[in-house]
């Protein structure tokens, strides 16, 4: 029997109150249970405004966990509001938690790529404007007064607008909405993008290319999951022959996503996309302004935006309705995050394809050890296109052995290779020397007693800058003056820079050929993305002669008189016990030897290294990369490295050594016991101090089919608790092993 006063509860009247569970964007390991007010339909996918702790935030409802406990619906907190966004669908929810699972992170980390592109506001800002109500205050300042006769015509309008027309403060705006004279409407919102026309203009298709793109868009027709490998030298027209299946997707009225390494830089793409379809792809990354961003992200949800390119982030985009993924470049190491969610976009990539049903692309001259694999072993269908497009050769590579024809001490480029780029300006071409080092020098030290000018707060040696005239951590960002005298042994004038970076190189040029125009490129470059882009608007004009550049030239673009390469030191990257280092130098310096003569100039490329018989530099060399697949491929099989086995690496850091240290030592010795897995370490992590903490690195090396994830969940479910300045950070399918 109810106790006479319960029967004064209104909850024994109203409706029944109703619970959702509603994940929010921070590091918890489950959603929060909230209350639906009265009179508000809610439901799984829905984006809605709740309380947490004193603020409030965006989350997502979602689907309730088997386990759930019930709760006092009395206590829970109540939802404000549902946000004016498309739901997330049930395959986005699918794949959020997916990559939960799989990097072991909290989903509401991986929900928070999904929705963090504008945290501070929640996703997409509303656009919202003001109009009068029937309330008329009875007394009003003259302020307020003008306000009400601006919008006497009973149109909305934006804030600032309005504020702008009566001649007053925003506050004053803000003031007779909470008198209730004004209200706030939500408007419409802007467009996104403009619609793509699939028949703008259409190439005339080599036959090679017909026949991947015919194979692509038989899959884009298909509606399912189905993965590719497009294999192709650079400039062969890999990217002509997607966008096939690019145009065939928007007929559909299904959606692409386009994936690049380097969107910022890449202009040459957008305007050749415009080239193709009329207008530019939206454009996702995190140059684009938080506003932009938003209309992007509402216009992917409900379908309007059909085509995004994008870094790695735009992965996790809500598409409505997705038919195609593109990931350009598939090789590139930029697609790892090394931060908060560990994710290799790649790899998630060919996930999100598969939970949605749609095609996917990979495309790369120089396939990673792990999509070749799978390419291999028939799990990607590969796709060739084995010639470049204007007929061309790839061009060849020539070794400069630096032992023998080097040059003098205190320069860095042999004399062969000088010959090589004087005759190559004089004949008109352009000449890029590359060096994927950064400043002026990489070391600095003490010619009096040898001291090494090292971070303070890192394992790293301070890299000159001579541009900015100092010294540089290329870690963690600081920067001193360059000392005038030893900081050790406290000799004046005793420091010398060891080496050379692109700035010394640039120095050596301009020596050795003071009339050519030369163009140092390298993140360094002052005046950012817009800068760079007039430089490399520059090059392709012909206003340079000598390009001198890091990896940032390596990337995608396209230099129609570039007839020469020269690469100062091939060897850089190789020796540092990395497995990894052959395949990445292979990769970065065949694709920095494709620069060279793509349109009508047959190219050529130097290589100068004290090693010319390595394997890496005799498969460049001979341009036999099948060779070099076959002997990388039989090393990492051999020696049970991915992909033919798996690794998670926890790398554990903290400010103090010692207990640091400890707390790897226990982590190791509470790591379940199982013949499929092998945990190797602690021992110092490959960079063992950033920013003052110190970094210690754990492997747990299985075989391939098994559930490393899973083995990983439960060995920090009974591990110590990480405290004080400790972390712990959990990096599945690691970049270095
Ligand atoms: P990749 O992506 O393999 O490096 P691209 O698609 O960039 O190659 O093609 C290289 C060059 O050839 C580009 O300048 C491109 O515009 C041109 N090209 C490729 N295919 C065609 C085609 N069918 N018709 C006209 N130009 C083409
Ligand atoms: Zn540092």
């Amino acid at each position: 029997m109810p106790s006479p006063d319960a029967a004064d509860s209104p909850s024994l009247f109203a409706a029944p109150v109703r619970v959702v569970d509603v994940l929010l964007p921070v590091a918890v390991g489950s959603a929060y249970s909230y209350r639906v007010p009265e009179g508000m339909e809610v439901a799984v996918g829905d984006i809605v405004v709740v309380p947490l702790a004193t603020r409030n935030m965006l989350g997502c409802v979602w689907p309730r966990a088997q386990n759930a406990r019930a709760v006092d619906p009395g206590k829970l907190k109540t939802i404000q509001r549902r946000y004016d966004v498309a739901p997330l669908r049930p395959e986005m929810i699918a794949f959020i938690e997916w990559i939960a699972e799989y990097t072991v992170t909290p989903p509401g980390m991986v929900l928070r790529l999904a929705l963090r592109h504008d945290e501070s506001a929640g996703i997409a800002r509303e656009r919202t404007g003001v109009r009068l109500t029937d309330r008329r205050p009875e007394r009003a300042t003259p302020a307020r007064r003008r306000v009400i006769e601006a919008l006497a015509d009973g149109f909305v309008r934006a804030k600032a607008d309005a504020a702008r027309e009566a001649g007053v403060s925003p506050s004053v705006v803000d003031g007779l909405v909470d008198d209730g004279v004004l209200e706030t409407v939500v408007l419409p919102p802007e467009p996104a993008a403009e619609a793509p026309d699939p028949d703008h203009s259409t190439p005339e298709l080599l036959p090679a290319q017909a026949e991947v793109a015919a194979r692509l868009v038989e899959a884009v027709e298909a509606r399912a999951f189905q993965p590719f490998l497009i294999d192709g030298v650079t400039g062969s027209g890999k990217t002509e022959a997607y966008f096939e299946a690019v145009a065939q997707a928007i007929r559909q009225g299904r959606q692409t996503l386009i994936l690049m390494p380097e969107i910022a830089l890449t202009q040459a793409f957008l305007d050749r996309f415009a080239r193709r379809f009329g207008v530019r792809p939206a454009e996702w990354h995190s140059a684009v302004s938080t506003k932009r961003r938003g209309r992007i992200f509402r216009g992917v949800a409900s379908g309007e935006v059909s085509v995004v390119a994008g870094a790695r982030s735009a992965l996790f985009l809500p598409f409505r309705e997705l038919g195609l993924v593109i990931v350009d470049e598939e090789h590139d190491g930029a697609y790892k995050q090394e931060d908060g969610v560990h994710y290799h976009a790649r790899d998630m990539a060919v996930v999100r394809a598969r939970l949605e049903g749609a095609a996917i692309a990979l495309v790369s001259a120089t396939p990673s050890l792990e999509t070749e694999v799978n390419a291999r072993r028939g799990r990607y269908r590969r796709l060739h296109l084995p010639e470049r497009f204007a007929g061309t050769k790839v061009p060849r590579l020539e070794p400069i052995d630096l032992r023998r024809e080097g040059p003098p001490r205190g320069q860095w480029i042999a004399p062969r290779l000088a010959q090589e780029v004087e005759r190559t300006i004089e004949a008109g071409g352009q000449a890029l020397l590359f060096l994927n080092r950064r400043g002026y020098a990489p070391l600095t030290l003490c010619r009096a007693c040898g001291h090494r000018i090292k971070c303070p707060s890192c394992s790293s040696w301070l890299v000159e800058h001579r541009f900015r005239r100092r010294l540089e951590c290329h870690q963690c960002g600081y920067a001193t003056p360059v000392p005038e005298a030893c900081p050790n042994c406290h000799e004046p004038h005793s420091l010398i820079p060891c080496g050379p970076g692109v700035e010394r190189l640039h120095e050596e040029v301009a020596k050795l050929m003071p009339t050519a125009r030369l163009q140092v490129l390298s993140s360094d470059l002052a005046g950012g993305v817009e800068r760079l882009r007039a430089e490399l608007k520059a090059i392709e004009e012909g206003e340079v002669d000598v390009i001198v550049g890091t990896q940032l030239v390596a990337k995608g673009h396209n230099f129609p008189g570039l007839a020469l390469v020269g690469v100062i030191d091939a060897d850089v990257g190789l020796g540092h016990g990395d497995p990894r280092a052959a395949e990445r130098t292979f990769q970065l310096l065949h694709q920095v030897a494709g620069r060279a003569g793509r349109h009508n100039v047959e190219g050529r490329a130097f290589l100068q290294t004290y090693m010319p018989e390595h394997p890496v530099m005799q498969a460049l060399v001979e341009g036999d990369r099948d060779a070099f697949y076959d002997r990388e491929i039989a090393i990492r099989e051999e020696a049970h490295l991915p992909p033919f086995a798996r690794f998670c690496a926890l790398i554990v850091s903290g400010t103090d050594p010692h207990a640091t240290q400890a707390h790897a030592r226990a982590l190791a010795a509470c790591s379940p016991m199982t013949p499929a897995v092998r945990v190797l370490g602690p021992a110092e992590a490959p960079l063992a101090l950033v920013r003052g903490r110190h970094r210690y690195r754990l492997l747990a090396r299985s075989e391939r089919g098994f559930d490393l994830s899973s083995y990983v969940r439960a060995w920090m479910a009974g591990a110590p608790r990480a405290s004080g300045s400790l972390r712990v950070e959990i990096d599945i399918d690691p970049q270095s092993f």
